[in-house]
């Protein structure tokens, strides 16, 4: 048996590890250099197997779920991070984004959790998108499989990005991704999965007024032929729309693990961010088996990650018993 939830975090935290050292670093220069393992040193001087601020922050989510969903309880872990270095590989926070830490500093100072998040256009960088996955399997445990058609569950999306990232694009991002990623845990089937995970985010959006205009920011995903863009087409910015663009652009065009999350290292710029938007859902697909030996025993602190993994598998087991969900998705990956 093996267990989704590590297949997906696992796969979030070693595709950061693979980013870190390269971070910033333009397209050009890795075409020259490419990134084809785990490097040591690099832009923030780290050792092989760092992650990074997108990794602490899915752990704090993986952390707080155990004992359900309080959004006051999450800022709490986001603060003990950010101010205690918890939830780090070497007890301090690094890279952490601007909207993030604003959101986070709002919290200190007293304001409610939900209305910490920035609601500014520019507030619309990818650090809602790096740190959602671990809801969807709370969401999963608790609505079924269909939760991308329940108004309470897509709201919980919307509030958990607002933590940090109260703008509706920034929601919708959450959204589309947490609907791929639960295609994939139906069916490893990468094509299969974006196109009705797209379509059934777009349904939903399309639907309430609130969010329809800004879903036209993400008409690319539903045009035809999104797999086959070129290239020079798909921009890897911390952009919260070219963050999601690149990730599932990579997972679409690779057919392993490995492959998935070098192709998003190297696309450049946000490289450790838009590798772990990538590698969650490739972890998701391919599994942890697939994940490269060779990097999973560099990875820092990797019994802590898989121990929450495990704590969280098991709440969840549970919490689906309570709520007559078939569990079964959330333990064993799918054969076709
Ligand atoms: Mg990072």
């Amino acid at each position: 048996m093996e267990m989704r939830i590590k297949d997906a975090i696992v796969g979030l935290c070693v595709a950061d590890a693979l980013g870190v050292p390269v971070e910033f670093c333009s397209r050009e220069a890795l075409k020259e250099n490419p990134v084809v393992g785990m490097r040591a040193f690099g832009t923030y001087n780290q050792p092989a197997g760092t992650w990074s601020d997108d990794t602490s922050m899915t752990l704090c989510l993986v952390d707080s779920l155990l004992n359900g969903l309080n959004y006051s309880d999450i800022m709490d872990k986001f603060l003990k991070w950010l101010r205690e270095g918890a939830y780090t590989p070497y007890g301090e926070a690094f890279d952490i984004g601007r909207t993030t830490r604003a959101a986070i500093t709002r919290y200190a100072g007293g304001t409610p959790p939900l209305a910490c998040g920035g609601t500014a256009e520019h507030d619309n960088g990818n650090g809602s998108l790096m740190r959602i996955l671990p809801l969807l399997f709370y969401l999963h445990a608790v609505y079924g499989p269909d939760f991308i058609c329940n108004e309470e569950a897509m709201g919980i999306i919307h509030n958990v990005s607002a933590l940090t990232h109260a703008h509706k694009r920034s929601q919708i991002a959450c959204g589309i991704y947490l609907s791929i990623a639960e295609e994939l845990l139906q069916k490893s089937n990468p094509v299969g999965a974006f196109t009705e995970g797209t379509d059934r985010a777009f349904a939903y959006y399309r639907k309430h007024d609130e969010f329809a205009a800004e879903l036209t920011y993400y008409d690319r995903l539903v045009q035809k032929d999104f797999a086959n863009l070129p290239e020079k087409e798909i921009k890897s910015s911390g952009y919260v729309v070219h963050s999601l663009e690149a990730a599932l652009w990579c997972l679409l065009n690779t057919n392993s693990y490995r492959d998935c999350v070098l192709l998003a290292v190297n696309l450049g710029d946000d490289t450790d961010t838009v590798a772990a938007i990538a590698g969650g859902l490739a972890g998701l697909n391919y599994g942890y088996g697939c994940i490269p030996g060779e990097w999973l025993h560099v990875i820092a602190k990797r019994d802590y990650i898989e121990h929450l993994c495990r704590q969280y598998e098991e709440t969840l087991k549970k919490l689906a018993m309570e709520n007559s969900v078939p569990a079964s998705r959330l333990s064993e990956r799918a054969t076709d």
